[in-house]
């Protein structure tokens, strides 16, 4: 059983449909992938309609952009319903920062000499509900100015470089209740990621667990083989769900191919739980 619990779909910054990704899922040999685009469910009729068809399972998810301690944290949220209203609020107050940014990135980018607008990185993002600074990393591709979105975060986009704008981020301590009432499961994404934030250590998840975190993202390819060993240590010590996963972009990122991590069954067997519970929870407030 190969269970890949984090991509992306052209919905947000992945570059393959949603169809596509689970087509490209099954060639890669795996049984279960999570559908966890940036911020939107928006794929997760048609990844659901194709895995029908094709006899494997899609876990829908989401991928939400959170603030703590003034970081940046991403958020996968399994099975939550996106009809729920304070998700769809806290969402919709995300996709509203990131449509604010693309045009104060594009205007830093012109003040560097480069001819970019909005309406050609909008018009890029073909379906995206989620733009992001991938979108403006292909414009900048289509008009020649780097090799590939790498370049175009190290020359640009990235925090510190010129044409980076910060945008606004979901406070996570809220959100962290907000997916819980959507009846959705919490995981932090590749917490010591890129940095290791110091507020992700073992204290702060314990104090992120009492609030309803459920699980870490422990095989991620930002993590190396000692953290990922350091980080299912804490997982065990605090009893988290660890999962792993590839974060497939497609074409958009390189070495994060469908499967090049994977979650353990039984801990996706634990999300499924907690889900259940959070489920029953939702239906007859009276139950433990
Ligand atoms: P944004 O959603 O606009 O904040 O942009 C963050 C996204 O950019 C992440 O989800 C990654 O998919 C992508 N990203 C970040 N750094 C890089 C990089 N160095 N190369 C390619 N993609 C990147
Ligand atoms: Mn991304
Ligand atoms: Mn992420
Ligand atoms: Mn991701």
């Amino acid at each position: 059983m190969r269970i890949d619990l984090h991509t992306h779909s052209d919905r947000s910054d992945g570059t393959l449909s949603p169809r596509e990704v689970v087509l490209a899922a099954r060639a890669a040999g795996l049984d279960v992938v999570g559908l966890t685009d940036h911020d939107t469910a928006e794929g997760w009729d048609e990844a659901r309609a194709t895995a029908a068809e094709i006899g494997i399972t899609v876990v829908p998810g989401m991928e939400i952009s959170c603030a703590y301690a003034g970081r940046s944290v991403h958020l996968l949220a399994y099975f939550p319903d996106p009809g729920h209203e304070p998700l769809q609020e806290a969402l919709r107050l995300v996709l509203e920062g990131r449509d604010q940014r693309t045009p104060r990135v594009c205007a830093k980018l012109r003040d560097l000499g480069i001819d970019i607008d909005e309406v050609e990185v909008a018009r890029g993002a073909g379906d995206a509900v989620a733009i992001g600074r991938p979108h403006i990393a292909d414009a900048l591709i289509d008009l020649g100015v780097v090799a590939d979105r790498g370049e175009a975060f190290d020359r640009f986009l990235s925090p510190g470089r010129p044409a980076y704008v910060r945008r606004y981020a979901a406070p996570l301590e809220e959100m962290l209740g907000i997916v819980q009432g959507a009846g959705g499961v919490p995981v932090i994404a590749h917490p010591w990621g890129r940095a290791e934030p110091s507020a992700l250590r073992v204290e702060g998840l314990a104090q992120l667990q009492g609030l309803g975190l459920a699980g870490i993202e422990v095989d991620h390819q930002d993590h190396d083989a000692e953290q990922r060993a350091a980080l299912r240590g804490i997982a065990r010590e605090l009893g988290l769900v660890v999962t792993g996963s590839s974060d497939f972009h497609g074409a958009g990122k390189v070495d994060h191919d469908l499967g090049c991590n994977t979650t353990d069954p039984a801990e996706l067997e634990r999300l499924v739980a907690l889900a259940d519970r959070v489920a029953a929870r939702r239906t007859s407030p009276a139950a433990p």
